[in-house]
């Protein structure tokens, strides 16, 4: 039987519709009922409802190879593998391996290639992923090329004989520009390289990168995934067994795995993704339009206004806008000036928990691109991002009003 999903509190979003088809497409449980009960069966020897946190390094061996399956916790460890079962299934894919931080996550990606061969990315990524790409990875023989994927054809022409791989982010980071999945999914089809898709912003709650062409999906878990802001964590959602067989091997080999006890946040956090996602998304959207209105906001960068650019892509290949905002404040000096001021929402790095929190790019997760990368991209000083949390959305803006006063 097919349940249909109301949202919470009744909500009627283009979610609704959206998870209803893709039930009915997949025959499976709802995305939150999947976040609850997927790898989170109660435990068979004790019915705890919780998953146990396997605390082991390694396992009894009742003779030579003979064993549960479990060897060495470098390798497999039980909790891990609910964690990994869990996510694979949210994110439509056939294996998700864990690693230690969403950037131990993309490292293993990128090792999935060999010296001489070519990887184009987007222009506007995570400030971390270009700092291990051009200042570890190129002096092991790979080569990268940033280009603005907002325009899929950038993608096509930047592609060599020697490119296996495409890195997109989408919405992107400050700048929430919208990258078209199905489009850049094609080209790389055709030219058979992997499209790998950083869906740390959306969650596979609201954008499900698999199902549009990509080929790899990697998340910071410290972000939505988690949600509690309490523990670092990265994966990687397989589409294939090769990919799977090869990332298991590369977590065995050089061991960035994740801790049993930082799985089990992540079980514990992942239970609550679909309902803080809908509150995220709904107040994303309500303090989204307060800084459009807002005197002393330049512009606002939210793919769920009706201005942004892409505004009809992000309602197509997203099923909401997500809780990311970017906006100007004009200057440094003003954006400071405001973030002095901030008493609910925390200045800090980091997105996607239950608080808001509020960072400057140009100074925090930019601040590797040099002032010339960033004038490059258009991420000047005065851009303030915010992820808004799930307080009470009227404090939120109350707290955001009484320090834009202050500029
Ligand atoms: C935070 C983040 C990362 C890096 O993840 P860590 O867990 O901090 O290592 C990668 N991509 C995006 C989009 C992020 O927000």
């Amino acid at each position: 039987m097919i349940l249909i999903y109301r949202g919470v509190g009744g909500v009627s979003d283009p979610i609704t519709s959206q998870i209803r088809t893709h039930m009915k497409a997949t025959k499976q449980p709802g995305f939150a009922t999947r976040a609850i009960h997927h790898g989170q069966e109660p435990d068979p020897l004790t019915g705890a409802v919780t998953v146990p946190i396997y605390a082991t390094s390694t396992y009894v061996q009742q003779g030579i190879g003979e064993h549960k399956g479990y060897e060495y916790s470098r390798v497999s460890n039980p909790t891990r593998t609910r964690l990994e079962q869990n996510l694979a299934s949210l994110e439509g894919g056939i294996a998700a391996p864990v690693f230690a931080s969403g950037m131990a996550a993309i490292h293993a990606v990128a090792t999935m290639l060999k010296a001489g061969d070519h990887v184009v990315c987007g222009n506007d990524l995570y400030g971390g992923t270009p700092r291990l790409f051009n200042q570890v990875l190129t002096g092991f023989g790979l080569e990268f090329s940033y280009v603005d994927t907002s325009d899929a054809n950038n993608v096509e022409r930047a592609l060599r004989k020697n490119t296996r791989m495409v890195y997109v982010e989408t919405p992107t980071n400050p700048l929430m520009r919208l990258s078209d999945l199905a489009a850049i999914g094609k080209i790389c089809r055709r030219k058979n390289a992997q499209l790998v898709v950083d869906n740390t912003f959306m969650s596979p709650y609201f954008q499900q990168p698999i199902a549009l062409g990509a080929d790899l999906v990697v998340h910071s878990t410290t972000k939505f995934l988690n949600g509690h802001s309490d523990g670092l964590g990265g994966v990687v959602v397989c589409t294939r067994p090769e990919q799977a067989e090869k990332l298991a091997f590369l977590q065995k080999a050089v061991g960035a795995i994740l801790s049993p006890f930082e799985c089990w946040l992540v079980l514990r956090g992942v239970k609550t993704l679909a309902a803080r996602m809908e509150i995220h998304g709904r107040s994303g959207r309500v303090v989204a339009d307060f800084l459009a209105q807002h005197k002393k906001v330049k512009q606002v960068f939210y793919p769920g206004l009706p201005d942004h650019p892409q505004h009809e892509l992000a309602k197509r290949q997203m099923s909401g806008f997500g809780a990311m905002i970017t906006f100007e404040t004009g200057s440094l000096k003003n954006a400071n000036r405001m973030l002095k001021k901030l008493s609910v929402c925390s200045l800090g790095e980091s997105l996607g928990g239950v608080e808001t929190l509020i960072s400057h790019p140009a100074t925090m997760t930019h601040a590797a691109l040099g002032e010339k990368g960033r004038k490059a991209i258009g991420l000047t000083d005065g851009l303030v991002r915010i992820s808004v949390g799930i307080e009470d959305v009227n404090d939120i803006l109350e707290d955001l009003d009484q320090a834009l006063a202050a500029i």
